[in-house]
């Protein structure tokens, strides 16, 4: 239709059907953003205790390196005194004080102890002899059985009863000038020490620490824990070149996840192994975590239900779109192949909309009438009657009705139109938002009916308007006469001796003499309102609204004469004229007034009763019913 909207015409930025798929793409990659920004801030959170395990393992490593020289500075300088010539002439004590410097006096070392070629303790720092044979230490026996010089050496712990506990120990070997094995200084140093150089650190809930000894194939733990349990697990350690390898990741066979960072100290086959838990790492991550996660799952489901409900409600609107099509392509189909116009009216009472057939009904094209008025051509007269029904549609009495008017054609001529008028609703609101109309041309017939109603009222013989139409005339015009306060007068006319007539000249040419008679009462007829009927059988009535008593007589007088004049051969018994006569009875009412006759029937009477008067006076004559002697004054 003309007025309908065309949704599926507008033209946006972005296809409107892409816009919930297009929602999840984007729910889906915020999804992905902040599942990267989670593994990120996951991977900072291990990069950071990487480098908090390196930290740590470089500190702790100093710290025992640092150790180390200073006993090793012990050691050597046993190594350079022991040879001394006058050495074995000096007293044990004084001897002790020459090759020990304070430092061999450390808390944390046992004592260094210097054993012979054959593994017999020579001298200890803390003075006194230990008994007993040392060739089956691994600090001894690792120098010993070495071609050339080892440099420092760290061997495995190794329980010394006579020291109370499990000792380190750090050694170096003696040569005898020629480049031979002569011997071993040990420097012991107390595993308590570094238990609890190492006990002092916090590393979390489930983190370690652990101080191991690589020897080049496998590695022991010297102590404290953390790292692998296995000694296969040290290959890090034991295979590490660099002071510091890159953090390992290991899990646990109860599936517990550790990050372990190996840090060698230099010149010691040491190495310090650092060991978080991935519990402890991942601590401050997790709650982050959660909160993101559910937050992005939130805004996922949340842009998922929106573009489900987009989807949906697209759906939807497509398929309203595609009834409201169909059904206007129906209505096209419908109005457009109609014999009928069919037009849609808003509120106002413009067309909206016509149909082609406004062609073939109007002359013009539905592009000329869309927009004027519906009721703008309306003759007046036909305007009252419509607008009566309209007022019906538009209070809700009726839902449909039908009216008939005039319209005027392109080419002037005036047509009957007869309008089915609808109302129609707004689909949202169930408002009345106008009218269909459905107009057929009913000239043809309205004509029709206009002359069977005028047959309705004729009488058939003279063609002068029947009884009933004359009831009809006389209720009306007595209204309309007391309305205007003007006389209305009636004249009854009764021929002759018709029946004399009939039987002397025959049926048929009684009907001929009606016919005859009815001229003079036609022409005596001019003004509007007027009437001459056929009362019934030989018998006439004029009526005359608007004429006064004197008058009518003087028409009555006329009437006669005319019939008289008229000169039908009678010739029949009882005929007061060789020619057709007729006597009249003529009555006068004010309609409305207080005076007799007081209504048309009385008028009526009165008419008959001055008629039969007539007759009885002799026939072809007027006469008249008396007057009140008030109203004779008045007309
Ligand atoms: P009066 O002078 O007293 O009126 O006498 P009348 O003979 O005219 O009166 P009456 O009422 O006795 O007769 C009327 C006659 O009119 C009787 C009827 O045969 C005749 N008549 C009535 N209608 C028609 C008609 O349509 N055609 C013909 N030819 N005659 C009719
Ligand atoms: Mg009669
Ligand atoms: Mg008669």
């Amino acid at each position: 239709m003309a007025d309908a909207p065309r949704a599926s015409g507008q033209r946006t930025w972005i296809d409107i059907r892409a816009v919930p798929a297009l929602t999840l793409v984007a729910a889906f990659a915020f999804c992905l953003l902040g599942l990267a920004t989670l593994l990120d801030a996951r991977r900072d959170a291990w990069n950071a205790a990487g480098d908090e395990a390196a930290n740590l393992g470089r500190v702790v490593g100093q710290e025992i390196s640092h150790t180390l020289e200073v006993l090793d500075l012990s050691l050597h300088a046993v190594i350079e005194n022991i040879d001394h010539p006058e050495l074995p002439r000096i007293n044990p004590a004084l001897r002790a004080l020459v090759l020990f410097d304070r430092a061999a006096m450390a808390s944390h070392l046992s004592g260094i102890l210097v054993l012979d070629r054959a593994g017999d303790p020579l001298l200890f720092s803390r003075g006194g002899q230990p008994s007993g044979s040392f060739a089956d230490r691994p600090y001894y026996r690792r120098h010993r059985d070495a071609a050339s010089d080892q440099g420092l050496v760290v061997s495995p712990p190794i329980m010394e009863e006579w020291l109370g506990g499990p000792m380190l120990g750090v050694s170096r070997r003696l040569d005898d000038g020629a480049g031979r094995f002569a011997g071993v200084v040990v420097g012991l140093v107390r595993l308590e020490y570094l238990r609890n150089l190492l006990g002092g650190i916090a590393l979390g809930s489930a983190g370690a620490l652990a101080l191991c000894l690589g020897d080049g194939e496998a590695a022991v733990r010297v102590v404290g824990s953390g790292g692998p349990a296995s000694a296969d697990g040290f290959r890090g350690c034991a295979g590490a070149r660099e002071a510091r390898a890159g953090p390992v990741t290991r899990t646990e066979p109860d599936g517990a996840r550790h990050l372990d960072l190996v840090t060698r100290i230099p010149g010691t086959g040491l190495c310090v192994v650092v060991s978080l838990s991935a519990a402890d790492i991942e601590a401050r991550w997790w709650p982050r975590a959660w909160q993101i996660g559910l937050l992005m799952l939130g805004l996922f489901a949340f842009m998922a239900a929106l573009a489900v409900a987009l989807r949906l409600e697209l759906r939807r609107r497509r398929q309203a779109e595609e009834t409201l099509r169909e059904s206007e392509a129906r209505f096209r189909a419908l109005a457009e192949n109609s014999g009928d116009m069919v037009a849609r009216i808003d509120l106002a009472g413009r067309r909206r909309y016509v149909s082609p057939v406004s062609w073939r009904l109007l002359g013009c094209s539905p592009e000329a009438l869309i927009g004027t008025e519906a009721l703008a051509d309306m003759p007046a007269e036909d305007r009252p009657a419509v607008l009566r029904e309209i007022a019906r549609l538009r209070s809700g009495q009726t839902e449909e009705v039908v009216v008939t008017y005039r319209a005027r054609h392109a080419d002037g001529h005036s047509i009957w139109l007869e309008s089915t008028l609808r109302v129609t609703r707004d689909v949202a609101t169930g408002r009345p938002d106008g009218v269909i109309s459905v107009s057929r041309d009913v000239t043809e017939r309205k004509r029709l009916e206009m002359r069977l109603a005028e047959a309705a009222r004729q009488d058939g013989l003279t063609g002068l308007s029947n009884r009933r139409a004359f009831d009809e005339a006389l209720a009306a015009e007595w209204h309309g006469c007391a309305g205007r306060g003007r006389p209305l007068s009636l004249m009854l006319i009764d021929v002759d001796a018709f029946k004399s007539f009939n039987d002397r000249h025959g049926h048929l040419a009684g009907d001929d003499c009606l016919r005859g008679v009815a001229g003079p009462l036609r022409d005596a007829v001019r003004r509007a309102g007027e009437m001459a009927a056929r009362y019934g059988g030989e018998e006439f009535v004029l009526l005359l609204p608007g004429t006064g008593a004197v008058d009518v007589a003087r028409l009555g007088e006329r009437v006669r004469a005319e019939i008289e004049a008229l000169g039908l051969p009678h010739g029949g018994a009882g005929a007061p004229l060789p020619v057709v006569t007729a006597s009249i009875g003529v009555a006068t009412a004010i309609p409305g007034g207080l005076s007799e006759p007081s209504d048309p029937e009385a008028l009526l009477m009165a008419a008959d009763r001055a008629l039969y008067v007539a007759k009885r006076e002799g026939r072809n004559r007027v006469s008249q019913a008396p007057l009140p002697g008030r109203m004779a004054a008045r007309i």
